[in-house]
């Protein structure tokens, strides 16, 4: 998903910027959080998406085709931004360096995504896209519970959605195969099932790449009873070409 690229100006910007902790990383207006707001509205511009897999969408258009010929196990789904510059060194930065600061900027971009908001205010639990144990132990942290529990502290339940084992890198793979790949890969907590029937629920995931873990977690939830499922991802990858 996220490779590590060699050191770019931005990157290097931003590490020189951790002495001056008040200039947007983006521009560098000054001064300003991580992100200033017009580098929020330049860069994370509200975008008609796919109410299935929130891919952008001509203005006017609820689903894409494929969504239309196979129809997700999500009710909306819904993206705060483009998986593009400058996202991808803020959220690695957030992710795998765990730098705390980039989280309350991250979860108050994706809180003011369009629709994410009233989501949150009808649903009755917000669930992070789990992590597996050992993934978890060796990141020190689940980025997708830093999102949602700034979002939504008193709904978020980390400990409902299980994921029971990482899966292998599933670019390359074809939609079925990635789909097979993650039979089994989550589960509901048994003990705490009623937690999850009849209920409104809103996944919550850092980056939606494929789409295939979101919708193999929408599933679980659908088959332990869920009634509506809502995904709320902070950045969407652009289709493959
Ligand atoms: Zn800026
Ligand atoms: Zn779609």
């Amino acid at each position: 998903m996220l490779s590590h690229r060699p050191l770019r100006p931005f990157t290097s910007l931003l590490a020189g910027l951790a002495r001056l902790p008040s200039q947007c990383e983006v521009c560098r207006a000054w001064p300003s959080q991580p992100v200033c707001d017009p580098c929020v509205a330049r860069f994370a511009p509200p975008t008609a998406r796919c109410g299935g897999c929130a891919l952008p969408v001509p203005e006017g258009v609820a689903r894409c085709g494929d969504c239309v010929l196979h129809p997700p196990p999500l009710d909306a789904c819904l993206a705060a931004c483009t998986y593009a510059w400058p996202w991808p060194d803020a959220i690695a930065r957030f992710k795998f360096r765990g730098d705390a600061g980039w989280a309350t900027p991250l979860a108050t971009l994706l809180r003011s995504a369009p629709w994410v908001e009233p989501a949150l205010e009808q649903c009755d639990i917000v669930l992070p896209m789990p992590l597996a144990p050992e993934r978890l132990r060796e990141r020190g942290f689940n980025q997708s519970l830093e999102l949602a529990r700034r979002m939504a502290p008193a709904k978020t339940d980390a400990r409902l959605l299980l994921r029971t084992r990482e899966t292998p890198a599933q670019s390359g793979l074809a939609r079925a195969e990635r789909l097979r790949n993650l039979r089994g890969a989550f589960a509901v907590e048994p003990l705490r099932a009623d937690k999850v029937r009849g209920k409104r629920i809103v996944l919550v995931d850092d980056v939606m790449t494929s789409g295939a873990s979101l919708f193999a977690a929408a599933e679980t939830l659908r088959l332990a009873g869920a009634e509506h499922i809502t995904a709320v991802v902070l950045a969407r990858t652009d289709p493959p070409r």
